[in-house]
């Protein structure tokens, strides 16, 4: 569809949308084309880093508080455009609007915790630590830093970054997905009109050549990556091996133990929520319920007339409970995902492959699936199927429950209903997974707390946001001061200590 409109880069002030390739942006509720996006070459890579590193000097060299300043206007102004943010999610990547409309406030809390800054960036002062010297630290930018963000939250994610990355003093450029790009190109407005110079904030579409551009460059200090797993190793060993400092962020495969004194009822709601919501391509999707003991059938019979009344259909319509998957190929592969869970013995009672929406046939739409008896050795309970597709592994006791998930090469959420106190305390101590819920399904930190898994979902030291997110966009310095008259007299050769 060569008259769609064309989705740009945004450098240095400007939209950009003259380039060699383009990707198509689909419309996941009706499958129509509804747009093209440019793809960056190396060279569009080298114009944004050329005008971050132009911008650098001058922004970092701002006080916080102004710097917080832009990010006060910039959340007022996320505020007004709440509504065409969340339209603009719904569209693209196919998600329901009160969702959309949830994972832009989420992202609104990161910029309201970055307005905090000057305080947050306040260091530690030790008066006279000896021999009339003071000695106090400094939390300094890290120059050009890049973000490269997954389809699944196209506000949200880029949020977790972004504020960060600018109120420490740093000029950003970010790689949105190619599938959903244009609420990038809408905040990268909002930003400027808030007050931000030309060249602190970029955006550069594209694919994998714009992301081994990124990874190559001399210019950028730091990335932050969120996607899958296999390509979150990627840009780990790429971007430290050109002596980046990186974050990145993967897939997931999260449990949640029921436990046989749970609310049944309450599980389950939270189940279907947690499992079909935003049809399960959250990163933070439960996909695996551990039933411990005979909770199993009960827990099914809960279930089943939950999954029967999910209004699945066009994000947009204010009635729908679960929209369409991002793409056809995303689609098929669900779909092949769900017939190799057949193949390998798991027992199938619903069934979304040839799910219909009546008018939109078009749409890349999976219906709610659910697994009875997954196993550990099957395919769809190793893997990541980022879909609207719930599998139930039975387990003896709650030991065994934490054997299974501890054992799980992934660790991002995890959570656990129970009515029982010391259960959750020996659940939440001992589990090796980076979030946990305590009868809490979806446990995604606040923004002034940090997020991030352990194990393969995440590569790197530092969580996202918060305090790990300000550590990781700032570089830590410890100054030590006198002045000539507390100086003793002749050279020193020991160890300075105290004195
Ligand atoms: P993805 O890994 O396919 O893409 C993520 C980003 O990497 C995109 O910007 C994409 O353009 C780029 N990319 C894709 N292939 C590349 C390649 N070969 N080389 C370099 N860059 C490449 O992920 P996705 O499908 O957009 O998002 C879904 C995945 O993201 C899921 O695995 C989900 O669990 C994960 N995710 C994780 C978190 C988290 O916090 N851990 C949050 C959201 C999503």
């Amino acid at each position: 569809m060569s008259n769609a409109p064309i989705i740009g880069h945004y450098i240095n002030g400007q939209v950009h949308d003259t380039s060699e390739r383009f990707s198509d942006v689909f419309n996941p509720a009706t499958g129509a084309v509804q747009a093209r996006v440019a793809l960056a070459e190396p060279t569009t890579i080298d114009q944004a880093v050329a005008a971050a590193q132009a911008a650098f000097p001058a922004w970092a060299d701002q006080s916080s508080l102004r710097r917080a300043r832009v990010m006060f206007k910039f959340k007022e102004l996320l505020d007004q455009h709440h509504d065409e943010l969340a339209e603009i999610i719904c569209r693209e990547h196919g998600k329901v609007f009160s969702d959309a409309k949830g994972e832009v406030v989420r992202g609104i809390e990161i910029v309201e915790f970055a307005c905090g800054a000057p305080s947050l960036l306040k260091s530690d002062f030790s008066d006279n630590i000896g021999g009339g010297i003071d000695n106090w630290n400094l939390r300094q930018p890290l120059g050009v830093c890049a973000g490269v963000t997954p389809f699944n939250f196209p506000v949200m994610v880029p949020l977790w970054m972004i504020p960060m990355a600018l109120v420490t003093g740093n000029c950003f450029i970010l790689k949105p997905s190619e599938r959903d790009p244009s609420a990038s190109l809408l905040m990268a407005r909002l930003l400027q009109q808030a007050g931000l110079p030309d060249g602190v904030f970029n955006v550069v579409q594209g694919d994998k050549v714009a992301v081994d551009a990124l990874l190559q460059h001399k210019g950028i200090e730091a990335i932050s990556f969120v996607g899958s797993t296999p390509i979150a190793e990627y840009i780990h060993q790429q971007g430290t091996a050109q002596g980046k400092r990186v974050q990145a962020l993967g897939g997931a495969k999260n449990h949640m133990i029921v436990m046989p004194d749970a609310d049944l009822d309450q599980a389950a709601d939270a189940l279907i929520g947690a499992a079909y919501g935003s049809a399960g391509e959250r990163c933070m999707a439960i996909s695996i319920a551990v039933v411990v003991g005979d909770v199993g059938q009960k827990l099914i019979d809960a279930l089943l007339p939950r999954i029967d009344s999910l209004k699945v259909g066009n994000g947009m319509n204010a009635d729908s409970d679960m929209g369409p998957l991002v793409t056809a190929a995303h689609k098929a592969k669900v779909q092949d995902y769900i017939d190799q869970g057949v193949k390998e013995g798991a027992k199938l009672i619903v069934d979304g492959r040839q799910f219909n929406v009546p008018g939109a046939e078009s749409g890349f739409f999976v219906g709610p699936t659910l697994f009875d008896d997954v196993t550990p050795d099957m395919t769809v309970y190793k893997e990541e199927i980022f879909g609207p597709v719930l599998g139930i592994v039975h387990v003896a006791d709650f030991a065994a429950a934490v054997e299974l998930i501890n054992a799980h090469e992934f660790g991002n959420g995890v959570s656990c209903f129970t009515r029982d106190g010391g259960i959750a305390r020996a659940f939440a101590r001992n589990i090796k997974v980076g979030m946990v819920g305590i009868n809490v399904p979806i446990p995604v930190p606040m923004a002034w707390h940090s997020f991030g898994g352990w194990k393969r979902s995440l590569f790197g030291d530092h969580h996202a946001y918060g305090e790990e997110g300000l550590r990781f966009y700032s570089r830590y310095k410890s100054v030590m001061q006198r002045w000539p008259d507390s100086i003793a007299k002749g050279p020193e050769f020991s160890m300075p200590t105290a004195k």
